[in-house]
């Protein structure tokens, strides 16, 4: 029980699902839904509605506490590098990672640890 999670959308208990009805017979409540684990929002919302919601109701002071753009980002050389790799299906060719530059199409390879690695990167610039 205590490794439930809560659904954090902040009109989840108000959406009608017989799934949501919960507590003694004669007292049963709509209530926000509590699972093991989420599909939306990194685990934190039991569906896409209570995921909007979440964003209509704070999604403003969200990005105002993260840092809101006020200039728009430019792709150039220095902050075009993107992980990728090519799949490979045989058991012994393990899969190839590299960097690839967007503007340049330079690819440099890497490591399943440096790919892995989301701190790693080429990129200089924002
Ligand atoms: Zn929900």
């Amino acid at each position: 029980m205590s490794n439930l999670k809560l659904c954090q959308g902040p009109s989840c208990h108000t959406y009608h699902t017989q799934d949501r009805l919960k507590g003694p017979k004669e007292n049963k409540t709509y209530q926000t839904r509590r699972r093991s684990s989420f599909y939306y929002g990194q685990s934190n919302f039991c569906s896409l509605n209570c995921q909007n919601d979440w964003f209509y109701e704070y999604g403003n002071k969200a990005i105002d506490h993260f840092g809101r753009l006020t200039e728009p980002k430019h792709l150039t050389e220095e902050n075009a590098w993107v992980k990728d790799y090519d799949w490979r299906s045989s058991a012994d060719d393990s899969h190839r990672h590299y960097f690839v530059n967007k503007i340049t199409k330079e690819q440099r390879p890497l490591t399943e640890a440096q790919y892995d690695d989301s701190n790693y990167t080429l990129n200089t610039g924002e």
